[in-house]
């Protein structure tokens, strides 16, 4: 075993303290990690709280992981020691079934393992990256490109994949007008992404108060969801719809402003 430094909730109503965890020794596919930084999410918080389902504590958050790999295994391939890498919400998976098979192991049949608070093959419970370093299959491993600093590596291991996953998945690119719903820590992303995908941003929030963020970030429009004119102005408009808010909305309203074949992406 090794141990490292770490932040843990020692309960779900107690804040976070320094303490020591064990990770596993590098195993022949695993690779060390020193952790630079790590993001926080929200997912952070409900799970620390116990709000996702009973946790075994302490439990160290931190799935948005970016930092140096120190050690590798004897038959990694894909990193070196040295390599700036990442990881994101999950650090492994069954590799066997129909989903895993087709490169989508978040969807295992078997259940992805968390990158925290899951029991993993060997039947520890996965500790995040809250702490100084961390043993992970090099198959859950990404590599951080040279012209990214890690500290804004960090947060797009889990608010970027989520926004980049879909707009990826409907084809968003020149030619299309992709809405975002909110622009709280997600929604900024999606404009940020979408914008850069060279698709037409369209902010759709409560309220104009934070227009002039939403602009700056990329988008060319920006609408106020409590103007019911805005549901006319826009009717029939966008061929993708991110929703990147966790209160409720009325989905009904938001699928009139598709066209012909667009999507919500919740
Ligand atoms: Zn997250
Ligand atoms: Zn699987």
């Amino acid at each position: 075993m090794l141990q490292v430094n770490a932040y843990a909730a020692p309960s779900a109503t107690e804040d976070l303290v320094p303490t020591r965890i064990d990770r596993r020794e590098v195993g022949e596919h695993d690779v060390l990690i020193g952790i630079k930084y790590s993001g926080i999410c929200h997912s952070d918080i409900h799970t620390v709280r116990g709000e996702w389902g009973p946790q075994q504590y302490p439990l160290v958050p931190g799935h948005e992981i970016a930092g140096i790999v120190t050690e590798i295994g004897a038959s990694v391939t894909r990193h070196a020691v040295g390599d700036r890498v990442g990881v994101g919400c999950m650090v492994n998976s069954c590799r066997e079934c129909v989903h895993c098979l087709a490169g989508e192991e978040q969807y295992c049949l078997k259940g992805n393992i968390g990158t925290y608070g899951a029991a993993d093959v060997d039947g520890t419970i996965t500790q995040g990256g809250y702490a100084a370093a961390v043993v992970v299959n090099e198959d859950f491993v990404v590599n951080i490109p040279a012209a990214l600093e890690l500290d804004v590596a960090a947060p797009l291991l889990c608010a970027g994949i989520t926004t980049y996953s879909p707009l990826r998945h409907w084809g968003v690119g020149p030619g299309k007008k992709v809405a975002v719903i909110g622009l709280g820590g997600l929604g900024h992303m999606a404009v940020k992404i979408a914008h850069a995908m060279g698709s037409e941003v369209t902010v759709l929030s409560r309220t104009l108060k934070k227009q002039e963020d939403g602009l700056k970030l990329g988008a060319e429009n920006y609408f106020a969801t409590e103007d019911p004119e805005t549901f006319e102005v826009l009717a029939g408009s966008f061929d993708l719809i991110v929703n990147t808010v966790s209160a409720g909305i009325d989905i009904s309203a938001f699928l009139q402003l598709l066209t012909l074949n667009g999507a919500l992406r919740n």
